[in-house]
């Protein structure tokens, strides 16, 4: 009887302490989420706000040092007007219509000229555009269309080169608006739009501001915690920036992409402030990821501690989802470290499985595994939140949280055992 309320007791204890994570994560991910931080963009102080709640959440979890590391970039931004009609009727912005990352501002009434993708004829194309009705159009295209042909669609974005006004690219429902790394200005505007927003459409007017900031200043937020040896560490990155804004209303708020990873690395660094780690551990919050990794890519080229003192690295990248499956990416360096983590995977089935994909430029860990430091990505692709990727409804709302204390559990583990492995 006893034994049995001890296990009761003992079960009872555990649940408290990864259900005390739990909520810890998911009060993180809710406020980075909120529009207290505008996406976490580069415009509006949205990404900066942001590192500054983060420095405060790693001193509340117990680091011993957190520091700042700032860098600049040239960045295009869309923070003003972000109106669109077409024949007359009001589109909703980051739903109907997007802008291209490297667009210009727009601001008229214009004709459309849907190019033919069955029976395409580029010279025929060219030879209608040269026509008075269709001078100052916007010519709209699928953009995998556009991209097959690019020798051609880019033509229509160069001044100087057509007579039209921009394009109007066409691409999935709802809206993706890939990325935030318009390090540049091209002379045309290009705005997506889904393919139900402007099919058939005749004329469109559109108001759209953009701002391009020379030199904005970003910063990675920088933790520790002090383990017993500090001739080498383990690291663990995760971006905290996002999306940010599409007009005055409307922002990107990322929850999944990466609230998500960014309130795993609080909750693991309040892990290591109370059950102190043999090596110092740091964590990385980096600025700039959804701007082509610079924030990562400038640590990794002013390392606060030499990148070969690092044991293994591990970056999260949207775990806000609910696929039992887990995707990973592992440097070659990394990969003795995989087997442990697959050993440990197969005794405790944390997840169904580990689906190990090639490693590519997809997030921070790639400047790491670019200078052959041992590594590992986590990020939780296809459950059910996966669909908002670069929506405007990856929001709190729509993260899952089933892949926290897997991803939580699996690196704890490895750290714990990788030194005799
Ligand atoms: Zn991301």
């Amino acid at each position: 009887m006893k034994k049995k309320v001890l296990i009761i007791l003992l079960l009872f204890a555990t649940v408290q302490l990864y259900a005390q994570d739990l909520a810890h994560y998911k009060k993180v991910v809710k406020e980075l989420s909120s529009s207290r931080y505008q996406g976490r963009g580069y415009a509006r102080g949205g990404a900066n706000k942001a590192g500054k709640f983060l420095q405060k959440e790693y001193q509340k979890a117990g680091a011993d040092t957190v520091i700042c590391q700032h860098f600049t970039i040239d960045i295009n931004t869309f923070c003003g007007k972000m109106q669109m009609w077409a024949d007359g009727k009001k589109l909703t912005p980051g739903v109907d219509f997007a802008m291209r990352e490297y667009s210009p501002g727009v601001k008229g009434e214009f004709p459309v000229y849907h190019v033919d993708t069955l029976n395409y004829n580029a010279e025929k194309m060219f030879a209608d555009l040269a026509k008075p009705e269709y001078a100052n159009c916007l010519v709209c295209v699928e953009f995998w269309f556009a991209y097959r042909h690019r020798k051609d669609f880019s033509k229509l974005q160069k001044a100087g080169q057509c007579t039209n006004a921009g394009l109007i690219q066409t691409f999935s429902s709802p809206i993706k608006f890939f990325k935030a790394y318009g390090e540049r200005v091209i002379d045309k505007p290009i705005i997506w739009t889904t393919p139900e927003a402007i099919e058939g459409v005749k004329r469109v007017r559109v108001n759209v501001e953009n701002e391009f900031l020379k030199g904005y200043d970003l910063f990675n937020v920088i933790a520790k915690v002090e383990g017993e040896l500090h001739d080498s560490c383990y690291v663990f990155t995760a971006h905290y920036d996002h999306l940010g804004n599409l007009g005055r209303k409307i922002f990107y708020a990322g929850a999944n992409d990466n609230a998500s990873g960014t309130a795993a690395l609080v909750t693991l660094a309040a892990y290591y402030a109370q059950n102190r780690p043999k090596y110092d551990i740091y964590f990385l919050s980096f600025s700039g990821e959804d701007a082509n990794l610079r924030g990562s890519e400038f640590y990794a080229n002013n390392p606060i501690v030499p990148l070969d003192r690092i044991k293994y690295l591990f970056n999260i990248d949207m775990i806000g989802d609910n696929n039992p499956v887990q995707y990973c990416e592992v440097s070659d360096e990394g990969m003795k470290g995989f087997a442990l983590f697959e050993k440990i995977n197969e005794e405790n089935h944390f997840f169904k499985s580990l689906n190990r994909g090639a490693l590519a430029a997809n997030s921070d860990h790639y400047p790491f595994a670019k200078r052959h430091v041992p590594c590992i990505f986590f990020e939780n692709e296809n459950g059910d939140a996966f669909q908002y990727y670069h929506t405007v409804f990856d929001d709190y709302k729509h993260a899952l949280f089933d892949s926290y204390e897997p991803v939580f559990k699996i690196v704890t583990t490895f750290i714990e055992r990788y030194e005799k492995f």
